[in-house]
């Protein structure tokens, strides 16, 4: 096992790895930019490292300063967490070029899903169903795209290879518009992602957002974690997840979360992977695979009992996984929501000092979060400050217990979206379960202040 890692990332999720780290007796070094001196998990450090000024691009996408405070300090291994260089093929490359156990994937296996049209290749070759669409990228030729959507049959999608985070997707309704709209995107995709490569699928008018959490290790061994269902969705940014998905029988999760671990093996997948997909009448459709650890693996965590970061940490040390499938079960029913430093209503950000923090706490809930009273939560990044979750045994005990937690919560001197959360789940359509990923956007528009 490692005697030392360097956690190449911020805020909660920084956090969390530190006390993984902790439980394995492992040294956690952690680095922070100038913005975030005052952050919990440095505070709490026995060796923390500045790597830059408050600017991301400067500090936490800077791979030669944080490859350089992993020399310094004798780390001999680097998470990246989310977010950031965590999804960045070439950091994983220089990382171990430089003699460091990345935690996480290949650089391979990341450049494979970092590009959506070589990873939705490699998903139909390992048999995991996708989305109907073109076979790789759109040539130029008119005629031949047209035909392509066609087959496929309207509303199509137009998609960037290299897309990310909601961008470089356009929806298409009729064939006049088509040749137009593949321009439009290649252009952007271009500007954006500097690879013009796009390509199409059918557009699913009302699916849910389900996706399988996978852990395998370097012996070829790969277990499903079971669902989240993340489709209470605003601007494709996740607000709340669930496990289980409300709705959707066991035997489909089963057979889909066979063919993902089935799928892992054969690529030689190695670490925490998420396969996401969209859910629509039955049948599921692969659209992407995150491979790193996500905001949201604290809700599986409860209902597995698997610390899917010490899990993390302990393959990419060499280490197989310590249960097979057959051990894995899924207890109970377990919810996040995701705090943000934000009007609940109008979304502006709202950083800024924190004068009173009273998280919750009882049976089943679990607080993650770097914030404390008197914590100044920068301007420079993301607006999440932390998440709730809640676990019991049904799911109507967890949104009690949610309720319960969030009416506890007092955050005071900044504005977050705990009254959005509030009326969320008293909701009497989220409530019953299985809302599709437009529900939250539509709610908002009817409730709109
Ligand atoms: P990104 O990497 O930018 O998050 P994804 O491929 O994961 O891109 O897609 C993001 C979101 O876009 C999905 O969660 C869904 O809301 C929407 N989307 C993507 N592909 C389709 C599709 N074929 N049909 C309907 N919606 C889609």
């Amino acid at each position: 096992m490692f005697k030392k890692i360097l956690v190449a990332n911020r805020g909660e999720i920084a956090l969390r790895i530190q006390r993984a780290c902790s439980e394995l007796g492992i040294r956690a070094v952690m680095v922070y930019s100038e913005a975030d001196r005052e952050a919990k998990y440095v505070k709490l450090a026995e060796e923390a490292v500045c790597i830059g000024p408050a600017s991301s691009a400067l500090s936490y996408l800077n791979m030669p300063a944080i490859i350089s405070a992993a020399e310094v300090t004798d780390s001999e291994a680097i998470h990246p967490g989310y977010g950031f260089l965590s999804e960045n093929a070439n950091f994983a490359e220089r990382v171990e070029q430089s003699g460091f156990q990345f935690i996480g994937p290949t650089p391979e296996s990341i450049r494979i899903m970092g590009d959506k049209v070589s990873a939705k290749q490699t998903m139909i070759k390992a048999g995991v169903p996708c989305v109907p669409g073109s076979e790789g990228e759109l040539s130029d030729d008119a005629a031949v795209n047209k035909r392509i959507a066609r087959a496929i049959g309207y509303p199509v999608i137009i998609k960037a290879s290299g897309g990310g985070g909601g961008r470089g997707m356009r929806v298409v309704h009729t064939e006049a518009a088509l040749v137009n709209a593949i321009q439009m995107t290649k252009a952007e995709a271009s500007a954006a992602f500097n690879n013009a490569s796009v390509y199409m699928e059918k557009f699913l008018q009302n699916p849910r957002h389900i996706e399988i959490q996978i852990l395998a290790d370097k012996h070829k061994n790969a277990v499903y974690l079971g669902e989240r269902d993340c489709s209470m969705q605003r601007r494709h940014q996740k607000v709340i997840e669930e496990s289980p998905a409300p709705g959707i029988p066991r035997k489909l999760i089963e057979k889909i979360g066979e063919r993902c671990a089935a799928a892992c093996k054969k690529i030689g997948y190695r670490g925490a992977g998420t396969f996401e997909f969209l859910y629509e009448n039955g049948e599921f459709y692969f659209i992407e695979m995150n491979t790193r650890v996500q905001v949201e693996h604290p809700v599986t965590e409860f209902t597995t009992g698997i610390d899917i970061v010490k899990t993390q940490i302990m393959v990419a040390a060499g280490e197989k996984l310590p249960f097979v499938q057959r051990q894995i079960e899924m207890r109970g029913h377990a919810i996040e929501c995701r705090i943000n430093a934000e009007d609940a209503y109008k979304f502006t950000p709202s950083p800024g000092r924190i004068t009173m923090w009273h998280p919750p706490g009882g049976p089943g809930v679990r607080v993650d979060s770097h914030v404390y009273t008197n914590y100044f939560v920068p301007p420079n990044y993301d607006s999440m400050i932390g998440k709730i979750i809640v676990h019991g045994d049904t799911r109507e005990q967890a949104l009690a217990r949610m309720r319960t937690a969030l009416n506890e919560t007092v955050v005071e001197g900044i504005q977050t979206n705990i009254p959005l959360h509030r009326e969320l789940m008293v909701d009497a359509k989220f409530m019953s379960g299985g809302t599709n990923i437009h529900y939250l956007e539509e709610w908002l528009v009817a409730h709109k202040r």
